[in-house]
């Protein structure tokens, strides 16, 4: 086993995996597994109402009997995001303490977005409201007023450049293409941003292999580990699969893997999702372990993947 490897699965219980998120954790899977690491089975369970305990199950479950397997992790609160606050909350008075926070009283539509992982065409806050300008009065009459903000870090001028395995150079002015980001939400729930980079730092995770929705994050999380004193993962994005429609979401319900599990078997699954990915020549039943030998990224698209009818 190759020690230095620790990957990780790291899913949101906000609805049960579709066809799209399983073709991730397969590549995660197989990532690691391709190279002896060790993987972590973290639940992104930050968000008390838009995630629940019992698709959190169903997901551990899902993965089991596809049979991709975890080293540590779920159901172990200490890798649950909801049993972590007091790390962001440390993280978060790190960056505090730098001057890199102010508060943002921008709409609660826009801050309760915060605390799950962006998807494209979304966004959580305006990059550059004019809250980080307000003047020290006007700060304290909101805050008479009892309006709660939402608490937000300013991003320095600077371009970071991630060096993504699938995609390549992924280069990021971190002030004028994201702009600064909302780190903790004004009820108090930390955002997505900042609890996978503590995270990634804290659980020493070393390769991170996610769909590509969130390779625009990849910079910002690179940047604040970096700023927390923390050694950036390396990233590798995958291709989104899509139905015609754009990107499948488990919020839309589309294509879940409770249908799936009831028509197929999970060799039959997994075997159609290599095909997808450009693994294998042909949807035959197959194992994850048997896709260790023939296992890289050289087959596998960088164009989204469209799903044929007769593949689900
Ligand atoms: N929890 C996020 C999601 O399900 C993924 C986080 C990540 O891989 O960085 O969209």
């Amino acid at each position: 086993m190759d020690t230095r490897y620790v990957g990780r699965f790291a899913p949101s219980p906000s609805g049960y995996l579709h066809m799209g998120n399983l073709l991730a954790m397969l590549l995660a899977w197989l990532d690691c597994r391709a190279r002896g690491g060790r993987l972590i089975f973290r639940m992104e369970d930050l968000d008390p109402v838009r995630t629940s305990p019992a698709y959190a199950r169903a997901i551990a479950d899902d993965l089991r009997w596809l049979g991709l397997g975890w080293d540590e992790g779920y159901p172990d609160p200490a890798y649950c995001q909801s049993s972590r606050t007091e790390l962001y909350e440390a993280a978060f008075r790190t960056l505090e303490a730098r001057g890199l926070v102010y508060p943002c009283w921008c709409s609660r539509a826009q801050r309760l977005a915060a605390a799950s992982a962006p998807h494209p065409g979304e966004q959580t806050c305006d990059p550059r409201c004019r809250c980080a300008r307000l003047t020290e009065p006007e700060k304290a009459d909101l805050l008479a007023a009892g309006r709660k903000p939402a608490w937000k870090v300013r991003v320095p001028d600077e371009t970071v450049t991630v060096q993504d395995g699938h995609y390549g150079t992924c280069a990021q002015d971190l002030a004028r293409d994201g702009g600064d980001f909302i780190l903790r939400r004004a009820d108090g729930v930390y955002a997505y941003q900042l609890a996978v980079s503590v995270d990634d730092m804290a659980m020493g995770v070393t390769h991170v292999v996610r769909g590509r929705d969130l390779l625009a994050s990849a910079p910002r999380q690179s940047w604040l580990i970096r700023t927390l004193g923390g050694t950036p993962p390396a990233y590798c994005h995958l291709p989104l699969l899509t139905d015609g429609g754009g990107k499948l979401s488990k919020r839309l319900g589309s294509l879940s893997t409770q249908a799936l599990r009831s028509r197929y078997r999970p060799e039959e699954l997994v075997g159609k999702l290599a095909y997808l990915a450009g693994l294998l020549p042909a949807p035959e039943p197959v194992s994850p372990a048997g896709l260790i030998p023939a296992f890289s990224w050289d087959k596998v698209s960088r164009e989204d993947i469209p799903i044929a009818d007769e593949l689900i």
